[in-house]
């Protein structure tokens, strides 16, 4: 049954350069329109960054980058000894001195023609809102990795007909953090913000590191941007979960208009939007720079956490995956996949043995022994598994080798 339909009356949205920071202040829209308008200017602020992809700006290294050029013994991208065959490699869209690499690897390291588009819970709220729209984009064509009808991991768009083509990809930061905005936020040091120090200078700033408290079922009509004070709090009661916000919330959303000065629901409205963008960009900001510096991997170039965790088990051990030829043997495998059962199947055990006040010799001993093990998952998955040579075994191999006795750690492994 439908009990609320939902009309977007504005947005709010970042653009991140490669320094981490804003490149220009939080865009805020509020007005009729707003969703089309939204679509329009994201689609024109892809379009702006596509040409900075595709401009090559020339190097330019300080006397710091050139000891540190003369001092390299290492290839930054594969770890090797330099040897002879080594140049300097600098940031294309800076003209920053990087690092020095081998010639070889340098040829690898290729600019990414991809801008990420990131929301928070796009996956579940924001992707069929977007898709009706992008349809109707007759310049771009779109494509999509979908999870199931109407439901998917990522979509993008690009122009058609485009000479160097730049893709604006949509991507779920739920997908690598799955938690609400409001425990994510609560995880970071005030001093983690950067962004939100980049954004708001006023000396309230602390007041927004929380999620922000909006009357959302108030504001029916453009006519209630012009009031000019906090409705009350039953205003603020959200009919699809049925809960009303907490005195103490309600306290914080007083605060925010009195210390930002705010003059009309309006007002707090793009306040409101403007820090809902800012924290999820400053949460996933220090998401990307921690994978950046422990698994030197680019996060906002991933999809999942299950991606992002393949991309770094294969750069830790590099190790190289043969392929399946075989079909069936990619079927073995993901029907043999499965999640251990780890429970007591039965609600009264007793134990018996010499210990026991009861005690007979004849019956067999019985004891409960308490186990706690952790990190089930990890240490299975730390275990060695085959990764090259695959071959099926006859009925008459597997009953001569003894597959059991292989020591985990054997240069031939079986998955059975
Ligand atoms: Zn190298």
């Amino acid at each position: 049954m439908k009990t609320a339909s939902q009309i977007p009356r504005g947005y709010a949205y970042l653009l991140i350069g490669s320094n981490r920071l804003p490149l220009k202040p939080a865009v805020v829209m509020r007005g009729v329109g707003g969703f089309d308008h939204f679509i329009t200017s994201i689609v024109t602020g892809k379009d702006i960054l596509a040409e900075k992809l595709r401009t090559n700006y020339p190097m330019h290294t300080t006397s710091q980058d050139k000891e540190d050029f003369r001092n390299a013994t290492h290839c930054k991208l594969c770890n090797k000894w330099l040897g002879k065959d080594w140049m300097r490699d600098h940031n294309r869209l800076s003209g920053k001195y990087r690092q020095a690499l081998h010639n070889k690897c340098n040829l690898q390291l290729k600019q990414r023609k991809i801008i990420p588009c990131i929301f928070h819970n796009l996956k579940n709220y924001y992707c069929l809102l977007i898709m009706q729209k992008l349809e109707k984009l007759q310049d771009h064509k779109i494509s999509v990795i979908p999870i199931r009808m109407e439901m998917y991991i990522s979509f993008s768009i690009r122009r058609k007909m485009e000479k160097v083509n730049v893709t604006l990809q949509f991507v779920d930061s739920f997908q690598f953090l799955n938690t609400a905005l409001q425990k994510l936020v609560e995880n970071l040091y005030q001093s983690k913000f950067i962004i939100m120090q980049n954004c708001i200078s006023l000396p309230h700033m602390d007041k927004l590191l929380k999620k922000g408290i909006y009357p959302y079922e108030y504001m029916p009509s453009f006519r209630k941007f012009e009031e000019t004070q906090l409705p009350p709090r039953s205003a603020f009661y959200n009919s699809l979960t049925n809960d009303l916000i907490t005195e103490a919330e309600y306290e914080h959303a007083q605060n925010v208009w009195k210390c930002f000065n705010i003059k009309n629901l309006g007002e707090y409205h793009d306040l409101y939007a403007k820090t809902d963008v800012i924290l999820p960009a400053d949460v996933f900001e220090n998401f990307r720079k921690f994978t950046q510096n422990f698994y030197h991997l680019y996060a906002a170039h991933m999809l999942t956490s299950p991606g992002l965790a393949w991309q770094a088990s294969l750069k830790m051990t590099v190790v190289k995956l043969d392929l399946f030829k075989d079909v069936n043997m990619h079927l073995f495998i993901e029907k043999v996949i499965r999640g251990g059962v780890s429970m007591i199947s039965h609600r009264h055990s007793e134990t018996h043995h010499p210990q026991c006040p009861i005690y007979v010799s004849s019956k067999e001993n019985l004891y409960i022994t308490y186990l706690d093990a952790n990190n089930l998952y990890g240490w299975s998955m730390s275990q060695p598994l085959p990764v090259r040579d695959f071959k099926w075994l006859s009925p008459e191999e597997i009953s001569q080798r003894q597959i059991c006795q292989t020591p985990g750690n054997s240069a031939v492994g079986y998955i059975l």
